[in-house]
Formats: structure tokens, sequence, C-alpha cells
């Protein structure tokens, strides 16, 4: 936790607020030389505890129920107890209820016109568990629980087959005749995503751990039919005022082996949309950085990008309403079982759905920790970087994060997308870095709490510019 020494000649503090750091000529040496930025020393032994308690055998066991509903098709029966979206849904909530008296467990429910790929009107639920912080900001954990499955599956849509894809925006809307209530088992798609937001609540709400954000692990529905569930949430988050923080979305997370014959079931890929230093690209890179550290032999890869071609996911629904949301994919598919009555349990590595959990839970449990993110903005929605006082130098300021007893400044050459370097500072809102040119590279900060857990960092990005019309005058003779 201590600043690099070979960057720094002294460090003071002013009786302004602002820290002044000098620093050694030429550029910072890196302050992290270790892949993904990990170093070990500031792990929280009950994080490591938390992280270690995801059981491969709850995920088999919560797998295994999903799977016999047989399909969960938003459009499938309500009446079954047994089979069907009713029934599936009932399941989840007494499932998560049945953790802890301090989960608070719900149906967020809405009734949806026909419209799209809803071929009737119909009553949608969200199954939600919250598990109340000290604050109401909120960190959600989420996948999807409704299925479907068309014949050929993504596999014919992939190679430009008949089969509409059902998660392009751009996919015909389903027959109206068609029954919706056929097999559909939806093991990985969202299966993986739903059990591992279920194994979530299990742990976090077990773990006696005192979270300062309210975290929600949260099963969306409607999914298959265009991120119906997701965009209702948001859209009350919204008209609510609910302070949504961050959105980590697991769609189709537990397969390794890839339909092409590669395995791989040491990375995991992290989607998010830009621009590169967007709040979700921040929290992209926070997952890697934290996830990296507590769960080392699991490689988190970032991709920049919104999502796959052609290709949806709920993340994106809390995007488009401007909150902050990456999406978890498995880093090699198999579109043979996507959308399909091929995705069975015998499509899951449990290994490795409980280490993509495993990220997860260390994610969430440090963000939830951790102040929220500093704001480095003014009234006006300007970026608080200047040249001064010399004209020369990096001169950032930031709005104090409640909670927080340090920050975190980060910065690194603007060609590139990884944070090079990073220097704690105390109790602090300012930073001068002399002789840094603002030009030359980006910077953001993050809020960190005594115990040193980190909000994902704010940076320092100048808003778009309006392009000015220029008025000619008729020519002159
Ligand atoms: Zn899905």
């Amino acid at each position: 936790m201590t600043a690099p020494k070979a960057a720094l000649l002294f460090l003071f503090l002013a009786g302004s607020g602002l820290t002044r750091i000098a620093v050694a000529q030429g550029p910072p040496s890196p302050a992290r030389t270790t892949p993904g930025g990990g170093e070990t020393g500031d792990l929280d032994p009950r994080l490591v505890k938390l992280v270690g308690s995801v059981s491969e055998e709850r995920l088999s066991n919560i797998l295994r129920k999903l799977q016999s509903f047989e399909t969960r098709s938003s459009l499938s029966s309500t009446t079954s107890t047994t089979r069907g979206i009713g029934a599936a849904r009932e399941w989840i909530l007494q499932e998560m209820r049945s953790y802890s008296p301090k989960l608070q467990v719900s149906f967020d429910s809405y009734v949806v016109a026909k419209q799209g790929r809803i071929t009737r009107d119909v009553e949608m639920r969200n199954v939600m568990a919250l598990l109340p912080g000290r604050s109401p900001r909120r960190i959600y954990v989420s996948g999807h629980y409704d299925t479907v499955a068309r014949p050929g599956g993504q596999g014919a849509s992939n190679a430009g087959g008949p089969a509409p894809d059902p998660d392009a925006r751009s996919a015909a809307p389903a027959d109206p005749n068609a029954p919706l209530d056929n097999l559909a088992p939806g093991v990985n798609d969202d299966g993986s995503g739903t059990a591992l937001t279920i194994e979530l609540a299990r742990i976090f709400s077990q773990s006696g751990i005192d979270f300062d954000a309210t975290l929600v692990f949260m099963c969306h529905v409607g999914e298959e039919q265009g991120l119906v569930g997701a965009r209702l949430h948001a859209q009350k988050a919204v008209a609510e005022k609910i302070p949504i923080e961050a959105v980590l979305n697991n769609d189709i997370v537990g397969n390794d082996k890839g339909g092409n014959g590669i395995i791989d079931g040491a990375t995991i890929r992290v989607y998010s949309e830009g621009p590169e230093d967007s709040p979700s690209r921040e929290l992209a890179r926070f997952v890697q950085r934290w996830g990296g550290r507590y769960v080392p032999s699991h490689k988190v890869r970032p991709v920049a990008r919104p999502d796959r071609f052609n290709r949806g996911g709920d993340h994106s629904a809390y995007n488009q309403l401007g909150f902050t949301a990456v999406g978890f994919r498995e880093s090699r598919e198999n579109f043979t079982r996507q959308h399909d009555v091929r995705d069975t349990f015998e499509g899951i590595s449990l290994p490795y759905l409980a280490q993509n959990a495993r990220v997860n839970a260390a994610a969430a449990a440090t963000l939830a920790l951790a102040p929220p993110p500093p704001s480095v903005t003014n009234e006006r929605g300007q970026p608080q970087i200047t040249r001064a006082p010399t004209g020369y130098d990096a001169n950032l300021k930031w709005t104090a994060a409640p909670g927080a007893t340090a920050y975190r400044v980060f910065w690194r050459e603007a060609w590139g997308v990884d944070w090079q370097h990073e220097l704690l500072v105390g109790n602090v809102t300012g930073l001068v870095l002399p002789n840094m040119q603002i030009d030359d590279y980006v910077f953001g900060v993050a809020a960190v709490d005594a115990a040193g857990h980190e909000s994902f960092v704010t940076a320092y990005v100048s808003p778009p510019r309006a392009s000015t019309e220029i008025k000619t005058a008729p020519p002159k003779h």
C-alpha cells in the first residue's frame, strides 16, 4: 500500500488540501510490475474466506434443479408446480429466502403487453434478493433465469442458417402460434449466471460481514425477449432514483469447452461499453484488478466492446439508462448448445463456473466494502484537471467520497488501456504531479477506506465538444 519509492523524491501535504509530489526526472517507474496489477498485500482475510466459500456442490444442485423445470421460457406455464417459469421463479424465491433472515427476497413484477417477441400479455417477475448495507447505494450481481430453445439453436444462427438469433435486436418476432413451453433447459444460458447469483446470495448473506453498500442478487426474466426484465428494473431505478452503482451481469459463464474443440477453463471475458474511460470500462478494470488478486488462478480478460457481435445481454439494458454495468461471458462458447435442447447439465464445468463465481464475489464484496468512487468533475460537468500552478504540472482535484480515508491516483500514457502507475495519497482532495503533461496521460482516482478496500476508478475525461457552426455571408463583389 506504499507509494512507489523509486518515483518519489519527497512528498508533503500542503495546507490547501493538495498533496504535492515531486517525481524524479523522466517518466515515473511502474508502480506495479506483476500482471493484472496483482500485489497480494492488501487482501481482506474476511473476503479471502468469502471467496473460498463458493461451493461447487451447491452450484451443481442449483443447476440440476433449474434443469428439472424443463423450460423457463418467460411465456411458459405459471400454474404448474414442477414445470415452467412459474415453478422456477417460486423455487428461486424460496431457495434464496432459506439462506438468511437478512436477505430480503421478493418478486420484482411487471405486466408486459404483447409486443415484439412477447406474443401475449404476460406477467414477468425478476427474482431479487437484497442484502441491506449501511448505505442505500447498490451493487448488483445478476443472471437471467429465463430460457429459450429454437430449432438449430445458436449454432445454426451463427452459420447463417434459417433460425433467427433470439438475442439479435433485429430478430423477427416469434410465431404467435408457436408453443412457447417447448423443452428449453438453459443450464448454461443462463442457468450458469443464475446459479452463480443464487450462490453469491448465500455466501454474502451468511458471511457475517457488515457491508457498506446494499447488495442485490438479481435473477432477471425476459432476457430472451429483449432484456425485458432488466430494462423494466432499470427504468424503475431511474424513476425511483435507486442509486445503482455497479452491475456485474453473468450470462453463459459455465462452459469451458468451445464448440471448436478449444478448451479454456482459466479465463473469463468481461465486456464493457465505452468510451475507453467510461465508468463501465473502469468497472471492468476493477474486476480485473481485484478478481485477479483474490482469484489469481483465474484470468480476467476485459474486452473493450459492449458485447459480442450480434449478441446482447442484460448489462446493456442498464448501460442504456446510464448505469455502470459489465457482462461476464465464458471464454470459449459452444454455440451448438445455446438456445437449444442440448443446453443441459452435461455442458457445464463446475470448477470453471465456481472460479467465475469467485471472481464475482471478490469484485462485488470489495466494491460493497469500499467507499463509492469519487467525483472528479465540477458542477458544470468539467473534469477538475489543470496545468497549475506552473502551467506545466498535472493538478488533479476531486470531491471527497464518504468513508474514504485515502485515495489512489492512477495514470497511464494516453495510448493504451491498462493503468501503468498508481500512487496512494492520504485523505486529501487533490494532487499535483510536477512536470507531468496532462495532455499526455490519462488520470483517474479511486477512493480507499482505512482497511484498504478500494472503489473503482473515476477517470478525468473531457466531455465531447459540440461542433460550432460557422456562418457564412453571401459573396460580396
Ligand atoms: Zn443468455
